[in-house]
């Protein structure tokens, strides 16, 4: 199972594409792309692998954002439906997620009860809660603080607002997540090897992060909204 995303200047499907087929070895039963531009969001998703999902995907379409997953199943079975991004009730919401939620179960009786699913994921869970959530907060990066900290488990994400086409949104814990620095764009990636093609300047995110990534800045903070300052490093391609 693995994760990609670009926010740049340049179209970003090759990027996904290439960067997930880099990923299958971490598991790739199924696998999606969503990408996000002046004419919304549009979702890829194939049961099988990224070759497939690269014939699926519309070459026709320009975004310079966007967020992939390789999937390898752990709640409900390799599917169209299963396979990752999933979207909130509106579709406000789309997200990519690596690990398992603990607490699914828990959160969906608490705060979901009345929301239909689109999948037998456990990931379903943490894009609905940020719909729920959504009014009660200011700003979207509040309302992801405030699920992701409702998270038991483990978990990296990736996931973007139909409503900012500024940010992709990243969380992290006990799944590896790696945020790639270029000159006029960014990249997030399970493992570096995903986009070294790209650039080599990498930040660590560690555990209980998120990451608010723009095209042309990087705001790492800890679950209660506080600043991290963090040099990147260079990345080498392992001989
Ligand atoms: N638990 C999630 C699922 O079953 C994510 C699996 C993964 O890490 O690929 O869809």
């Amino acid at each position: 199972c693995g994760i990609v995303g670009y926010i740049g200047q340049n179209d970003t499907k090759e990027l996904l594409l290439n960067g997930l087929e880099k990923l299958e070895y971490r598991g790739y039963d199924s696998a999606g792309i969503a990408m996000q531009n002046n004419n919304g969001m549009r979702l890829f998703k194939v049961k099988g692998r990224v070759k497939a999902l690269r014939d699926r995907v519309d070459s026709s379409i320009h975004a310079t954002m966007g967020i992939g997953h390789t999937r390898w199943a752990t709640h409900g079975i390799p599917s169209e439906e299963n396979a990752h991004p999933h979207q909130s009730a509106s579709r406000r919401f789309t997200l990519v997620h690596n690990g398992v939620i603990e607490n699914h179960q828990e959160l969906k009786k608490e705060y979901l009860s009345d929301v239909t699913f689109n999948s037998e994921t456990d990931t379903e869970v943490i894009v609905q809660l940020m719909e729920r959530l959504c009014a009660q907060y200011q700003d979207t990066a509040e309302v992801f603080r405030q699920v992701v900290r409702l998270l038991k488990g483990s978990y990296a994400i990736g996931m973007m607002d139909a409503e900012d086409q500024e940010t992709l949104y990243v969380a992290k814990n006990k799944s590896p997540l790696l945020v790639g620095i270029g000159n006029d764009f960014h990249v997030v990636a399970s493992d570096a090897m995903a986009t070294l093609n790209v650039t080599d300047q990498y930040l660590e995110i560690l555990d209980q992060e998120i990451v608010l990534v723009n095209r042309n800045n990087v705001k790492i903070q800890k679950l209660d909204g506080t600043a991290v300052h963090r040099k990147p490093y260079t990345a080498e391609l392992d001989a």
